[in-house]
């Protein structure tokens, strides 16, 4: 990957991050990227993860929470892949605090593995959930306060805009 194109990409991700992180209340917390650019370097979980485009760590306790991106699983996707993956990955910040509960074994007769499907799916149906939303409130807007406008709409309130 080229410089040029290392930084189309990191422009892309980071065009995400201003339309996503402030409508989801994640201004509360302290959440960076990371981007690797090699993917022979890029590992989940302290092992080799060439096929995977991103990673989250999170810490509850102090709203802390990086993403790590696989700089050439993101140049594969197209705009709305990206999307996608990348709320998906936010969806992370908000569920990761479970894995605390769970440790390295079984808990509660689950297995670790068991337990990180359910929170990928959840992921996913809530990352999908929210880009719905918004794009039914504004058909890509990037104006956060049509978020505000579907849920009046939800509540039965007629909406302003
Ligand atoms: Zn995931």
């Amino acid at each position: 990957m080229t410089d040029a194109e290392f930084e189309a990409q990191r422009e892309r991700l980071q065009k995400l991050s201003e339309r996503w992180l402030e409508p989801l209340g994640l201004k509360w917390w302290h959440v960076t990227l990371t981007y690797e650019r090699d993917s022979g370097e890029y590992k989940v979980d302290g092992e080799p993860s060439p096929r995977s485009i991103a990673n989250c760590a999170a810490d509850w306790r102090y709203l802390n929470a990086n993403i790590t991106w696989n700089m050439l699983q993101v140049a594969e996707q197209d705009d709305e892949e990206l999307e996608l993956a990348f709320v998906h990955e936010l969806m992370h910040v908000f569920l990761n605090e479970f894995r605390a509960l769970h440790g390295d074994g079984a808990t509660h007769g689950v297995e670790r593995d068991d337990w990180l499907a359910h929170e990928e799916r959840i992921a996913s149906t809530l990352a999908r959930a929210f880009v719905w939303v918004r794009e039914r409130a504004g058909a890509g807007t990037d104006d956060i306060t049509a978020i505000s406008t579907i849920t009046a709409n939800v509540n039965g309130v007629s909406a302003s805009a």
